[in-house]
């Protein structure tokens, strides 16, 4: 039994297994978009309900613009790169809440939310642009389902329990809530290191394939740093340091450049 068990696990990892788009990165995920999807569409619903969604309409529809130009960017890499299944069944939403906390997250199939208070650090269009990218490409990436996985793992003691309780709505529940922070202000502080250099990468490519400058990726960075000692430590704590961050992206420019733009030439012609 334990052998089977064991042999179980393998092939459920394996089967698992799959490659992060752009970055190369190996991943196990076990949550399928046809489980994390609807549930991120009703917890998005829900948290539109009980939170302030902005008045102001100039700067919701900035946000709603620049969501959809890079989703639409998004969009076109997935059909180019056997995401189909994905691009018909992701629902982008992009929804500016009255809220202080310097944030903005999204959750799996591309339901985006930012708070007013991130707005000052975004300072311009490109900057919201670089925001939007970092958040859009954890959905693309799908760390949240990858969280999940690691839920899973963890609270269970063994990946192989994990697709036992898949239909378990209580237990998915639970961990979704710990995987993913919904509702709490850290929602887009509780991601790793891993996930966020990622994110920081494949947002910098969408970016630019949506037309807009990489380098005020670099510039939201800076000024996030200057904002000083009142911060909340989490911040600090749970992503990559500002100044690494600030560095990764630099460099970065010249690689998510040239992707996107030989991307573009490919499916634009421009
Ligand atoms: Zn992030």
């Amino acid at each position: 039994m334990k052998k089977l068990v064991s042999f179980l696990t393998i092939l459920i990892i394996v089967s698992s297994c799959s490659t992060v788009p752009i970055t190369g990165r190996k991943r196990v995920n076990l949550i399928p978009d046809s489980q994390a999807l609807p549930m991120a569409f009703a917890q998005y619903d829900g948290f539109l309900r009980e939170n302030a969604v902005s008045k102001d309409v100039a700067k919701t529809n900035q946000i709603k613009d620049i969501g959809s130009r890079i989703s639409k960017a998004v969009d076109r890499f997935m059909r180019a790169n056997d995401m189909v299944k994905e691009a018909d069944s992701y629902r982008w939403e992009f929804n500016l809440i009255e809220d202080e906390s310097i944030n903005a997250w999204c959750m799996p199939g591309g339901k985006v939310v930012f708070y007013t208070g991130i707005l000052p650090v975004c300072a311009n269009e490109d900057g919201i642009a670089a925001v939007m990218g970092h958040e859009v490409a954890h959905a693309f990436a799908k760390h949240g389902q990858e969280r999940m996985t690691q839920g899973y793992a963890a609270q269970l003691g063994g990946i192989a329990v994990a697709l036992g309780t898949a239909n378990q709505p209580e237990k998915t529940k639970e961990i979704w809530n710990i995987a993913y922070g919904v509702g709490s202000q850290l929602g887009m502080l509780k991601y790793s290191r891993v996930h966020e250099t990622e994110a920081d990468r494949l947002g910098m490519v969408f970016m630019i394939m949506a037309g807009y400058q990489p380098k005020e990726a670099v510039n939201v960075w800076i000024r996030m740093s200057q904002l000083g000692g009142e911060q909340p430590p989490e911040f600090l704590s749970t992503h990559p340091s500002n100044q690494t961050r600030i560095k990764t992206l630099s460099e970065y420019i010249p690689t998510a450049t040239r992707y996107a733009k030989k991307f573009n030439a490919q499916t634009l012609g421009n």
